[in-house]
């Protein structure tokens, strides 16, 4: 898990501060601003220089166009995502529903690591019974 996953990405403004190197022109539908807008931060690097990831549902998207829409595209990968769900930009988001999201963002994130939790548990518990045996 990137260290950027826990930092705070529910403020616009916050998302919009990570796209420092975004390729594309303010004037396309996934200029910087809409990208953030469409719940996006910027998790990109040299291989994959156009690489974001919805801060709710936790989707990773790349391969951008131009003419792309950056809501359009997080509505048609990710359709079940609370944000998309939600419908509404940014200012009119309200304390309950901010909330709301929050919650489904720490669901999806715990869905999202428990089974690396599990799997390191499972090796654990291997090592253990091994050294148990071994005791015998
Ligand atoms: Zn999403």
């Amino acid at each position: 898990m990137k260290d950027k996953d826990l930092f705070d990405m529910n403020l616009e403004e916050k998302r919009l501060k990570t796209f420092k190197k975004w390729p594309f022109s303010s004037e396309s539908g996934i200029s910087k601003e809409k990208m953030a807008a469409a719940g996006f931060y910027f998790i990109g690097n040299k291989r994959e220089p156009d690489l974001v990831k919805c801060y709710i549902c936790l989707k990773e998207l790349d391969g951008w166009e131009e003419e792309d829409s950056a809501w359009e595209e997080h509505k048609i990968h990710a359709p079940y995502c609370q944000f998309i769900q939600l419908n509404k930009p940014n200012s009119e988001i309200t304390l309950q529903d901010a909330h709301e999201l929050e919650m489904h963002r720490m669901l999806n994130l715990t869905k999202k690591i428990l089974p690396k939790i599990v799997e390191e548990f499972k090796k654990e518990a291997q090592k253990t019974r091994e050294d148990l045996k071994n005791l015998f």
